[in-house]
């Protein structure tokens, strides 16, 4: 089965080296001319918007899927006309949008900080009046690793601010005072059934996510699972979706979610029974899924900017480098390490060696 891939990044990398074992080969479409995919399967060097190109992806590979929610909604619906594209046009309209995708919680009865819509200087004036500072501002779409939006503290920063993110629509939330930020990755087959990996805790730096630990019988499992399970029958989804929420006053409320593998989710390449790069290869190709159950204690330490030594990383036991090829730049994600014990201790002792090899 040949998989055609909008985006040739890590991400789709990653789906190509779970899918080459299930017999499956790759095609990524992406423009840029050093896309990482590229090592791992065929290379369409064309934008996003080229219908010839598309038009030629789709008649080459069996169904379609993409690494990115920021793919123009043109995009897929052109490709559906001719191939099978998982998750739907419909899902990617929703998720890569922050008024929708917020909309759809209130809508599902799923807890969400505050929100407004932003089309103006004068919404925002007026959202502000009614929410309360601090607030955070998003821009509707196009946002990722913290970028295209502003904390809004005082009202000196609210003045101004809707042309400072460029004069795009927006999105305002209240602030939460979270004490902990959680993540749940699910898969959704053809025939709707669905799984889900145990709840992440992540760390951000600078708005980049820096480390994600799986948990073992976190008490909101079972929250989170019914939350992420409302999503994903109201859109009818098939593949891999992540969650990510906040944790707040002993619950959560909804952060945002992304219709695709996610970061949060790397640990599972070793520390889980079935990947999900694996499982949403198996949801969209309509295989049987495979178990989300964890292998010992597990975690991920993202390579933000560069990858410390190759030795260094490997010879530290339970430690699995995963290097994306790119070229190094600050603030770029370049490669993480999936770590991997047998107790929690040990997890941690070892979460801090690799982080001291990032330091140093
Ligand atoms: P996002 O791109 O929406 O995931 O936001 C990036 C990071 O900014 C999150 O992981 C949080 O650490 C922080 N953040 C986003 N929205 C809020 C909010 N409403 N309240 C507090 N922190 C937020």
């Amino acid at each position: 089965m040949k998989i055609g891939v909008i985006g040739g990044g890590q991400l789709g990398r990653m789906l190509a080296l779970a899918g080459t074992p299930l017999g499956m080969s790759f095609a990524f479409l992406d423009p840029a001319a050093d896309a990482c995919a590229q090592a791992l399967g065929e290379h369409v060097r064309a934008d996003y918007n080229d219908n010839e190109h598309l038009r030629q992806l789709a008649d080459n590979v069996d169904l379609v899927t993409f690494e990115f929610e920021s793919v123009p909604a043109e995009t897929v619906a052109f490709l559906s006309q001719f191939v099978p594209v998982y998750p739907s046009a419909d899902a990617l309209r929703i998720a890569r949008d922050r008024w929708f995708e917020k909309s759809m919680f209130k809508e599902l009865g799923i807890p969400t900080p505050a929100f407004a819509d932003i089309q103006s200087q004068a919404d925002l004036d007026e959202a502000v009046a009614r929410i309360g500072l601090p607030a955070v501002m998003k821009t509707r779409t196009l946002g990722y690793d913290g970028k295209g939006q502003k904390v809004l503290r005082e009202p000196a920063d609210v003045s101004g601010a809707f042309a400072e993110l460029g004069g795009v629509p927006c999105i305002l939330e209240g602030f939460v005072p979270f004490t902990g930020e959680v993540s749940l990755v699910a898969v959704r087959a053809r025939d709707g059934e669905t799984r889900f990996y145990p709840l992440v805790h992540n760390t951000h730096t600078n708005g980049i996510l820096q480390l994600s630990v799986a948990s073992t019988d976190h008490p909101l499992q079972a929250q989170a699972e019914d939350y992420v399970a409302r999503v994903l029958e109201k859109l009818d989804y098939v593949g891999v979706l992540a969650f990510e929420f906040f944790e707040v006053d002993g619950g959560l409320k909804a952060n945002e979610i992304a219709p695709r593998v996610h970061n949060s989710g790397h640990w599972t390449i070793e520390g889980a029974e079935c990947s999900q790069f694996e499982n949403h290869l198996r949801a969209i190709a309509g295989l049987p899924l495979g178990s989300t159950a964890k292998v010992g204690e597990s975690a991920m330490v993202n390579f933000i900017g560069e990858v410390p030594s190759t030795a260094k990383v490997v010879a530290l036991d339970g430690c699995h480098l995963h290097h994306y090829g790119k070229a190094f730049k600050p603030g770029r994600k370049v490669g993480h390490a999936t770590l991997r014990c047998t107790d929690r201790a040990s997890l941690e002792g070892l979460i801090d060696q690799v982080q001291g090899l990032i330091q140093s």
